[in-house]
């Protein structure tokens, strides 16, 4: 499918309202022709002949028809409008939905600015095609054929005559197409670069202040401006460069009336009525010669908008559910299937850019059980995780929850089973009950308060002024980095799920709450599965299964008593923690120190 014929699928639903528009904007091309006709009549048999009865009925008609024209130019001005704003907003709709359904690897590969302007800038250009463009460009073309009849109609050899500009029109406005493409693609490229810029220096805002890079960001932000700016005048330079000989040409058809009219009205080869006639017709000519070179833009503009919109949107997401086991298109809020919770890993292996970042992942735990994993920064625990979640597909082995390979399953089935507490906690800006409840929108005020309690969240929530309806900022500005935790893991507890995933969640509360959490956590149900991913021994030790990563492998594995007993990393880790051997002899033996 190629971007214009997807484009044309969106514009086909309002097929019957384009058909209405061009309807009308024919009907007031047609009655353009009508003032000018009437104004030579006035001149040739009014005043010339002296017919004065006739004034009244013609000013009558002329007054009628211009009243006419206005009504209409309202109603398909309207028309146009509401089918550009739904073509628009159905548009919207199915690029947001995809985007919904994109893959990880699509937005760590993709900057968030630059999908903001595929939704913004690209969609606006695409709107002023439908509401503007295409009607004025089809109504320019009637008006100028009808213009041209009626000098037809009135002289030949004038009509002929007016013609001449014609072909020179046509090549400036090839030559002009040619040249305002790449320009428009370069400016739709620094908009999007500028855009993706401002938001990341915004969202990032607190690290630039915290290293004091104003002026480092002041400095990179100008370079960012001027190329927008360069580019814009460059652009602008394309189009500018031609107005003056649009110009040129549609003053050239006045000349030529004049010179060769009025030399034909003095040859009484045409009457001063038929002059003033052709006067009036000369605007019609003029105005698609005038405005041809925007049209160009607008129209180039439009094209580049889609083709950037549809090539974000083709982007098809790897991981998905496979197809035969689709029941309701995507999935995307259907009651789910509860699963049971038992996982089995089987020599599972992961690759980024061609480097492995797990290896050989084998490991089996039933529902209902813990698993604690450990090990250096980077070793690979989230991503184990993801894998689980099947955020990423693995390179060779299996992921299987209940027996069933991950990527067999539905998908959102799957997650929707999966509570996951993530490393970095991202809140939206909500009141914290829509947040905590985010995953069970329908639950009660009780539930969602139950959640909290379990988090450790109750209290220091109950202290807000507002409670659980305080709004947390965007990202969840306004919470330290441990009531943060706290609110993810009450929004992972209220899911009820079958698997619990907390990935480094109490890492920065302090150990009196982790305890008290812990405590929590072996009242949930029996049946859930739980991972948690810690660096203090304290968070899992009672785990019936404990994963010890390093590299992209499991280095060892087994109940807290084993592995303490091994004298391994997990033994030197522990005590270490519980204050037996220093910290320096495990970075020693990682080669760290
Ligand atoms: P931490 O304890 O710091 O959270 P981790 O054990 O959770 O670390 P992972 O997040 O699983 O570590 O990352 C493991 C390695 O994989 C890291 O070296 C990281 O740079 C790399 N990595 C993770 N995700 C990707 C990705 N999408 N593309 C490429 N490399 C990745
Ligand atoms: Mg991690």
């Amino acid at each position: 499918m190629t971007p214009l014929k997807w484009f044309y699928g969106f514009l086909k639903r309002y097929r019957n309202l384009m058909i209405l528009g061009i309807f009308l904007t024919t009907l007031i091309a047609a009655l353009s022709i009508v003032n000018p006709y009437l104004s030579g009549i006035i001149v040739d048999d009014v005043v010339q002949a002296g017919n004065y009865d006739l004034l009244p009925k013609l000013i009558a008609c002329l007054l009628g028809v211009t009243l006419l024209n206005s009504v209409l130019r309202f109603l398909y001005q309207l028309v146009f409008e509401t089918a550009s704003q739904g073509t628009l907003y159905d548009m919207r709709s199915t690029v947001y939905r995809k985007l919904l359904e994109e893959d990880f690897d699509f937005y760590n590969k993709k900057r968030t600015g630059d999908l903001m302007s595929r939704q913004t800038g690209d969609m606006d250009a695409i709107r002023h095609f439908v509401a503007y463009d295409i009607y004025a460009v089809y109504q320019n073309v009637l008006l100028f054929a009808f213009a041209l009849l009626m000098i037809f109609t009135v002289n030949t050899k004038l009509a002929l005559c007016m013609l001449v500009v014609l072909p020179f029109t046509a090549l400036a406005t090839f030559k002009q197409s040619r040249e305002v493409k790449p320009a428009f693609q370069r400016n739709r490229n620094c908009f999007s670069s500028l855009n993706a810029f401002v938001q990341e220096n915004i969202s990032g805002n607190r690290v630039v202040k915290a290293f004091a890079k104003e002026d480092y960001e002041k400095e990179k932000f100008q370079i960012e401006n001027d190329r927008f700016k360069d580019s814009q005048i460059r652009g602008s330079k394309v189009w500018m460069k031609y107005v003056p000989i649009f110009e040129i040409l549609s003053y050239a058809l006045t000349v030529i009336l004049m010179l060769y009219g009025g030399y034909m009205v003095i040859q009484e080869e045409i009457t001063l009525g038929d002059l003033v006639k052709v006067n009036g017709y000369l605007w019609m000519l003029n105005m698609p010669l005038r405005m041809a070179g925007w049209w160009v833009n607008d129209i180039q503009n439009f094209i580049t908008s889609v083709e950037k919109i549809y090539s974000t949107y083709s982007e098809e997401p790897r991981v998905r559910t496979p197809r035969f086991s689709w029941n309701h298109g995507d999935s995307f809020g259907y009651p789910h299937d509860k699963i049971r919770g038992d996982v089995e890993f089987k020599g599972v292996s992961y690759q980024a850019d061609g480097e492995d970042i797990v290896r050989d992942i084998s490991f089996r735990v039933k529902a209902g059980q813990t698993v604690g994993i450990i090990g250096s920064t980077g070793s690979g625990k989230s991503t184990l995780m993801n894998l689980l979640c099947r955020f990423y597909d693995t390179t060779s082995g299996q992921v299987l929850v209940d027996g069933t390979d991950v990527r067999q399953m539905d998908l959102y089935n799957l997650r929707d089973n999966i509570g996951m507490a993530m490393q970095d906690v991202f809140l939206f800006s909500d009141t914290i009950e829509g947040n905590i409840a985010y995953g069970r929108p329908d639950c009660s005020f009780d539930q969602v308060k139950q959640a909290a309690i379990m988090a450790d969240a109750n209290h220091f929530i109950s202290a807000l002024p507002e409670k659980y309806d305080t709004i947390v900022g965007e990202r969840g500005v306004g919470l330290s980095g441990g009531q943060k935790q706290r609110i993810s893991l009450a929004r992972a507890l209220l899911k009820d799920p079958s698997i619990l995933i907390l990935d480094d969640t109490t890492s920065a509360v302090d150990m009196e709450t982790e305890s008290y959490i812990q405590k929590q956590l072996k009242t949930i149900k029996q049946d859930c599965t739980v991972f948690i991913i810690a660096y203090r021994i304290s968070s899992i030790k009672d785990a019936d299964l404990i994963l010890v990563m390093d590299g992209g492998r499991i280095i060892e594995s087994g109940t807290h008593e084993e592995l303490a007993a091994a004298g391994g990393y997990y033994a030197r880790t522990f005590r270490s923690q519980y204050g037996e051997i220093p910290y320096d002899m495990i970075r020693e033996h990682k080669g760290l120190a």
